[in-house]
């Protein structure tokens, strides 16, 4: 099983992520939430050419992934569930849980360091909000996050299993909860008691600072209950509210690959980086 895994890990994620975004992109045709305020085809030529680009750079870079490093660490006998015998579907499942709450962390530590907040910013000037948000992240973000992924696989020592599974959990649930969808809410407030919704994500993409600053798991909604930056719905409505960053409107940078690449150069810091002083004042 391991050696499959170890084989074909590129194709699984592959596969799964082609066939989620299809699915996704034909659920938002057929039952949208919002009316997207940019040309279409623009945005998704420019977001997937992001992702394509992304793609490339991490099998260049890091030819072995995650699933490298969890196959380095079981041969070396590397991190805990390499040093203490637990049983293998308990390591499994707390892996998984283990490298969520991390990237929750991880999420909440790129809005607080204005250097990573450039790099997030991003993701957050998309200025519609749809399965290919869910992709768009610069190059050097991708870069530190799997850096950061490989530094607790080492210490973790997760199941190869666990690595391959949270890898492509993570993969369809950052399209999954970006979909422009529309869910019905009793079935949305159901499903966030376990995993985050894109309703529930979307309020983490409004222009209003506080609610940028709120909502950032992005596959158990455990953790944002856990420490508190839970927020249940938009104060302008999901199809009220603005998506994006006021300081970061223009098309040139915001939507055409260049200027998304350049985008973390330019200007200041001064856009909804977490102030301690000023979060605690928040609604
Ligand atoms: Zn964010
Ligand atoms: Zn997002």
């Amino acid at each position: 099983m391991d050696e499959f895994v170890t084989l074909h890990e590129a194709t699984i994620r592959l596969v799964a992520f082609l066939g989620v975004f299809l699915c996704m992109a034909a659920w938002e045709i057929l039952a949208p939430r919002r009316t997207l305020h940019q040309p279409k085809a623009e945005r998704w030529l420019n977001n997937i050419a992001l992702v394509v680009l992304n793609t490339l750079l991490l099998r260049l870079l890091f030819p072995t992934a995650a699933v490298g490093v969890a196959v380095l660490c079981s041969t070396r006998q590397w991190g805990l569930f390499n040093q203490v015998d637990t049983p293998g579907w308990l390591a499994v499942a707390a892996s998984v849980i283990i490298l969520d709450g991390v990237i929750y962390l991880q999420h909440v530590m790129f809005h607080a360091v204005p250097a990573f907040w450039r790099l997030h910013r991003v993701h957050h000037t998309d200025l519609d909000f749809d399965v290919t948000t869910g992709t768009r992240f610069h190059p050097l973000e991708i870069i530190l996050s799997m850096l950061i992924k490989f530094a607790v696989i080492v210490l973790l020592g997760p199941p190869l299993l666990a690595v391959v599974m949270f890898e492509v959990l993570l993969n369809a649930t950052s399209l999954f909860n970006h979909g422009n969808i529309r869910i019905p809410s009793r079935l949305d407030g159901w499903l966030r008691s376990i995993i985050v919704t894109p309703d529930m994500h979307r309020v983490h993409h409004s222009h209003l600072e506080h609610e940028t600053n709120s909502n950032f798991g992005f596959n158990l909604s455990l953790w944002d209950r856990l420490f508190g930056t839970y927020r249940a719905q938009p104060e302008d409505g999901h199809s009220g509210m603005v998506i994006g960053i006021d300081t970061w409107r223009d098309p040139g940078h915001c939507v055409r690959l260049g200027g998304l690449l350049l985008l973390p150069f330019g200007g200041t810091v001064t856009d909804y980086v977490i102030n301690r002083r000023r979060w605690k004042q928040m609604p």
